[in-house]
């Protein structure tokens, strides 16, 4: 084992730790990982099951006297995101992630080290070997690619599991329990364009950008701007005063990112052109104004372009009025906030990406909610108003979410475990993103679920680092509730 490791407690938790970072485990390439797992399921005598994707469940009997205490799962996902520093040389599909131990955190050396989630990998290994334990039936769910398609969850078969109730070691606050996440769904939205022949005689580009964009999410209720909505905007109320013809118009690349740039290709006579510069001007100081304490950095430009393609046609005023008129009714931003949790998004939307071709623009909604109904009643709001402007609207199937029940027994019951062991209440919360247990509990119907975890910081960049005191803490805890679930 790593020197640095040896030191620390608990000591079953860093060994497998130290293992799995000798384990190339990128999202889509679990399989080592994998067969370590299973090698430990060998060594203790321990069933085991891996499924076609690579996900592995291990089974531990329970302690004597205690075989018909409901089962638990514990689960955690074996993919890592896989980053470094651009000046440091690492494979990650062969080297050791390098880690060192700086005050009271462990960090790799420029790359991310994969504590997100190699130690709840560890400490459902370490359970499994620790005979002082005392637990009811125990099985240990170890997924696939969580990091880059919550594939392994969304596979998962029924009956590849049997325990009730599940603790998923993916949290990154100790000290808090995370009981529910958002479910998503997009609406792809087709609007048929009429082009005419240009009139105009110059090329102009407006474009809008050094927004800070962010998590579709997790970010959508900071006051960002969207830049499809305010180029939209700026367009719209443009051509009530200047004759203008819109040829193309573009923005944001991600579904789940807030747009940071749009850009428009506009003809308007050069005559016009500093009067309609000066408009831009004051309407964007306008839209900084609202935004000042958040977009600091946002900026746009009207400038005069080469003639792109001599034979591109401009939409028809109609069909440009239509276009316009979309992309300011589509909702963006926060929808509801939960009426019990405080801070969290219950329901969002995300205008985040529009494409024009010849005959048609592409504009892409992503939508969110822990709610199911509510996720559908704001799809229904996208696809009336998209109707409402002659456009036909796609919405593919989308993933569930994970209902915050403020009622579980489970929530309840660790609530007062810990309480006792570190004589405060955790923290209760929801996040507004996708999380595997929302898929594994459509899969298992009636499953009782939680999350916590180790103090993670910065994770999915190489500044991530997992606090050491903090495993110690979540090793004990997490020791405490197999016992009092038995
Ligand atoms: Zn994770």
């Amino acid at each position: 084992m790593t020197a640095i490791f040896d030191e620390l407690k608990p000591a079953f938790v860093w060994k497998h730790f130290a293992e799995i970072l000798k384990l190339p485990h990128c999202s889509g390439n679990e399989k080592p990982l994998g067969d370590y797992v299973i090698s430990v399921a060998k060594s203790l005598n321990l069933s085991w099951k891996r499924d076609k994707v690579g996900n592995v469940v291990v089974s531990k009997l329970a302690t004597a006297g205690h075989e018909h205490a409901v089962g638990v799962i514990l689960q955690s996902h074996m993919d890592m995101v896989c980053e470094k520093n651009s000046d440091v040389e690492h494979d990650f599909s062969k080297d050791t992630i390098k880690a060192e131990r700086r005050g009271d955190w462990i960090q790799a050396v420029g790359t991310t080290l994969g504590s997100d989630n190699g130690i709840g990998v560890a400490a459902s290994l370490a359970s499994l070997e620790d005979k002082s334990l005392v637990h009811g039936p125990v099985e240990c769910l170890f997924t696939v690619d969580e990091e880059t398609g919550l594939t392994g969850a969304n596979r998962l078969q029924k009956g590849f599991l049997q325990g009730k109730k599940l603790l998923n070691l993916d949290s990154e606050e100790e000290g808090t329990f995370t009981i529910g996440c958002s479910g998503g769904g997009d609406s792809e939205v087709t609007l048929p364009l009429d082009r005419k022949r240009r009139t105009l005689k110059d090329d102009y580009r407006l474009k809008l950008y050094g927004f800070r964009g962010g998590h579709s999410g997790l970010d959508i209720n900071q006051g960002r701007g969207n830049a499809i909505r305010l180029l939209a905007r700026l367009l719209y109320n443009a051509q009530e005063k200047f004759a203008i013809e819109l040829v193309d118009l573009e923005g944001g690349n991600k579904r789940n990112a807030i747009p940071r740039e749009a850009r428009a290709h506009l003809f308007v006579d050069r005559s016009v052109a500093n009067k309609l510069q000066a408009f831009f001007k004051s309407q964007f100081n306008g839209i900084k104004n609202e935004s000042k304490a958040v977009e600091k950095e946002a900026g746009y430009s009207f400038e005069k372009i080469e003639r792109v393609s001599p034979k591109a046609d401009p939409l028809t005023a109609a069909s440009q009025k239509t276009l316009l008129r979309l992309l300011l009714s589509l909702p963006h931003g926060v929808i509801a906030m939960h009426p019990e949790i405080d801070g969290l998004v219950e329901t969002s939307t995300n205008l985040a990406i529009i494409r024009c071709e010849k005959k048609t623009a592409q504009v892409i909604c992503s939508s969110r909610s822990s709610v199911a109904t509510a996720l559908r009643a704001v799809k229904d709001i996208i696809k009336a108003t998209a109707e409402l402007a002659g456009a036909r609207v796609a919405q593919p199937g989308g993933y569930p979410g994970w209902e915050p029940n403020l009622q579980s027994e489970l929530l309840g019951k660790l609530t007062e475990v810990y309480t006792k062991i570190f004589d405060k209440a955790p923290v209760v919360k929801a996040v507004h993103a996708g999380l595997e247990c929302g898929i594994i509990g459509e899969k298992f119907p009636g499953m009782d679920m939680i999350s916590f975890g180790p103090t993670i910081e910065h994770p999915h960049s190489p500044e991530e680092r997992v606090h050491v005191g903090s495993v110690e803490k979540f090793w004990k805890f997490l020791a405490v509730c197999l016992q009092e679930l038995a």
